[in-house]
């Protein structure tokens, strides 16, 4: 009887080394998750700063196509001023006269919206320098965010190894065949395999014991099983 109940006793101590560790594990998880949530909210600011980037890059390019046409434009009215000195017909002479006052009054409106595309490229590359400066920020932020975590979960390591000693020395406490039988039952139970009794109650699932139960668990001759989840119960 004495044994048993020292089994239990000593089997409840290494629980706590178990759910120590297992609560380590969880949070080394955790700050995984967090250091990949991280990384994903880089890469999407990243795309996001590129995306914007990108309608500046396409001005330029716009800026370019409008040059063409002025100098295309410029060379049809070079065209047409020497050709209208030398046309001999009156009718050909006004065709090429109107000619070129399109193609003028088209010169000069491209040279507007060039103008026009020259300052807002102008702004854009102010913009531009802003989003550079501010990603720069959030990915320096970001990564010293990780390093961080990184390094918490390096402790929490260490942790778990310094608390393994501990369990592993208390495993020795217990014996065999109940230690087996703990590991089993933790198994699918959220790593308890113990349950204290809390009143009249199994303290792991809270289903109410019955009277009987209790008793021998009091009485500590021989393991005891919760009705509901079949855990060890255990009367401190
Ligand atoms: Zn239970």
């Amino acid at each position: 009887m004495e044994n048993l109940r020292q089994d239990l006793e000593m089997l409840y101590k290494l629980q706590s080394y178990d759910t120590k560790v297992d609560n380590l594990k969880k949070q080394i998880q955790q700050t995984l998750v967090k250091i990949e949530e991280k990384k994903q909210d880089l890469q999407d600011k990243c795309a996001d700063v590129e995306s914007q980037k990108k309608s500046f890059v396409e001005l330029s390019s716009v800026k370019k196509e409008k040059e063409a046409l002025l100098n295309f434009k410029e060379e049809l009215i070079s065209k047409h001023s020497q050709e209208i000195n030398t046309v001999k017909s009156n009718e050909i002479y006004k065709a090429l006269l109107l000619e070129l006052e399109k193609a003028k009054v088209d010169k000069s409106k491209f040279e507007d919206e060039i103008l026009e595309l020259m300052d807002t490229i102008d702004k854009g590359a102010l913009i531009v320098k802003s989003l550079d400066k501010n990603y720069q920020n959030f990915e320096t932020k970001i990564k010293s965010d990780i390093i961080e975590m990184e390094a918490l979960i390096e402790n929490l390591k260490k942790e778990i190894v310094s608390v393994e000693i501990f369990r592993k020395e208390q495993e020795s406490k217990v014996s065999k065949s109940i230690f087996l039988q703990y590991e089993r039952l933790r198994e699918g139970r959220e790593g308890i395999g113990l349950a204290l009794i809390d009143g009249e109650s199994c303290g792991a699932c809270g289903m109410m014991l019955r009277p009987q139960l209790i008793n021998q668990a009091q009485k500590g001759q021989e393991l005891v099983f919760c009705d509901n989840c079949s855990r060890i119960l255990f009367k401190k």
